[in-house]
């Protein structure tokens, strides 16, 4: 499934996109939209089921086009309820996708990138190093797989998919034009339908791409903060020695103004023993993000061979959270889901990334659904 052929993939084209395509074949621009809600809605990928095209655009479009998924490696449901996938995408690499289910709301958590260049130095996906990008079809893809094994279609109808966060593998910035394109398939109507404020896109802090960012989309942005001073970012983050803090958040206040409405930021910060996780820590964090309308997600840390690094105790953690709260922030810390499935896995994507760095995934999804409701701050702030 994974050979690439000469035709277009439409699975991975925006709406104009699909306009154009029609438009280049002659045909009328409506086609367009009845064929994203096949594609979409319906998970279908033969043309053959578009049955209110006729024969002869069947035939047309089997010539020069496909509609062609990233191959699904394994798939493995949770007791909780948790699903995981693991896909192969063009370039031979896996990555991972989940979906986490919360009450009313499912977040799918989609990766961007196989690897990722920019080597965060607790982060295992860095320690691969940079395999390549994903495609648009490859990104939104790991959408269609997921929307389609819950049989429910059409898929915008009782929506298993509310939330996706782009917090899988990779940094989505790094292959902003085919994030940016998905990202479009996931709120358009003929999409997935999730509205702009439920798609979440997590960087470690490209300045550049921020400020872009906010030219083409009006997603929901999350920050990888994970240290409150240079000095620390610049070890834990190597990209802050390019963009660094004062830098990287005044670009996240610019691109939520740019929004022109009331919107936060994610704050995630994982919490690294004796690294970045003491009282004094907290002081500096509060002192940092005074001027910053957020909420602040803690990743206790997952720790993978080698890494270097361990995760705080219960109490460390919740003295940090506890700090942060008292100063009137809402805090919330990220716990795991889905463990029984990443044990049955193991084996399968050893190649990819070890069992530990896999729970990570479900844990950094799962407070962002918790919190994707939530207002900014609770309290006051001093
Ligand atoms: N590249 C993007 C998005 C993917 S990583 C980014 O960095 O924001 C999603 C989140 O998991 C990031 O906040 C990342 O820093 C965090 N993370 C990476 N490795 C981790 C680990 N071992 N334990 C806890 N959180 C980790
Ligand atoms: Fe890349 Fe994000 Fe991991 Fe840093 S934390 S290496 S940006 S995936």
């Amino acid at each position: 499934m994974t050979t690439s052929t000469d035709k277009i993939n439409l699975l991975g084209l925006t709406r104009q996109e699909m306009e154009k395509f029609f438009d280049t074949l002659g045909e009328k621009r409506f086609r367009a939209g009845q064929a994203m809600k096949w594609i979409h809605h319906f998970g279908v990928d033969d043309f053959d089921a578009m049955t209110d095209f006729g024969k002869a655009l069947r035939a047309k479009l089997k010539a020069c086009a496909e509609i062609r998924g990233p191959e699904v490696v394994s798939e493995d449901i949770s007791a909780d309820g948790t699903r995981k996938w693991v896909v192969r995408v063009a370039s031979g690499s896996c990555v991972e996708t989940v979906y986490i289910p919360q009450g009313k709301r499912g977040t799918l958590c989609v990766s961007s990138q196989a690897g990722c260049a920019l080597d965060c130095s607790f982060c295992s996906t860095g320690k691969q190093g940079f395999n390549s990008n994903l495609t648009a079809a490859e990104v939104i893809g790991q959408v269609w797989i997921a929307n389609k094994s819950f049989g429910s279609i059409p898929a915008t109808v009782d929506r298993a998919i509310t939330n996706v966060v782009m917090m899988g593998m990779g940094e989505p910035l790094l292959n902003f034009d085919n994030v940016v394109s998905a990202m479009h398939l996931m709120m358009d109507d003929l999409g997935y339908g999730i509205s702009k404020r439920r798609v979440t896109l997590s960087t470690s802090g490209v300045v550049p791409m921020i400020d872009e960012l906010a030219k083409h989309i009006d997603v929901s942005l999350a920050l990888s903060l994970h240290a409150p001073n240079d000095a620390l970012r610049n070890e834990l983050v190597p990209i802050n020695k390019k963009y660094p803090l004062s830098v990287v958040l005044d670009s996240c206040l610019r691109y939520m103004s740019a929004l022109g409405e009331k919107r936060v930021l994610t704050i995630e910060y994982t919490l690294l023993k004796d690294v970045n996780d003491q009282p004094e820590h907290a002081v500096e964090m509060i002192e940092l993000l005074r001027n910053v309308p957020c909420k602040i997600n803690l990743i206790p840390f997952n720790p993978f061979p080698h890494s270097g690094y361990e995760r705080p105790s219960n109490n460390a953690i919740r003295r940090f959270q506890d700090a942060l709260h008292h100063a009137g922030y809402n805090v919330t810390v990220r716990t795991t889901r889905g463990e029984d499935i990443d044990a049955a896995c193991g084996q399968l994507v050893g190649q990819v990334m070890d069992r530990t760095r896999r729970s990570e995934r479900y844990i950094a999804v799962r407070q962002l659904e918790a919190d994707a409701e939530a207002v900014a701050r609770t309290g006051s702030r001093p």
